[in-house]
């Protein structure tokens, strides 16, 4: 089967605590979020900005969040004023995929790495491996 797998990083800065963390992590302080969107795909789509079948999905549409929070993104948002739950790397990464999710063509496989540090990151995806 043909495939196609998208990449796209960008980075966001925000704030969070972590509720009921034992540690200094309960305490409001940033990050600079990074953020690795991998959209796979056996056929390609149309978009909002190519009407022809020739994209996975448009890139723009993976980096919705890394737009101001005043144009719907996640930079310099608090994060807990957004995320549902509490905002571990894990749940960041959940969130930002559920959101992608509605913004891409349903064929699509998303994975959303979410990096709190350089050294520590977490890979989310909705699909057992
Ligand atoms: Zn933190």
């Amino acid at each position: 089967m043909p495939t196609w797998r998208l990449y796209t990083e960008f980075t966001f800065d925000a704030a969070h605590s972590i509720d009921g963390y034992d540690g200094k992590c309960s305490r409001l302080h940033g990050h600079t979020y990074k953020v690795r969107m991998t959209a796979k795909s056996n056929q390609l789509n149309p978009s909002k900005y190519l009407k022809s079948p020739d994209m996975v999905c448009d890139f723009n549409e993976l980096k919705w969040a890394a737009e101001d929070s005043e144009k719907g993104g996640l930079d310099h948002v608090l994060l807990d004023e957004i995320v549902p739950v509490n905002t571990t790397a894990e749940r960041i990464a959940e969130y930002i995929h559920k959101e992608t999710s509605k913004r891409i063509p349903e064929n699509i496989e998303l994975t959303v790495t979410v990096w709190e540090t350089e050294s520590s990151w977490v890979e989310y995806t909705d699909k057992d491996e």
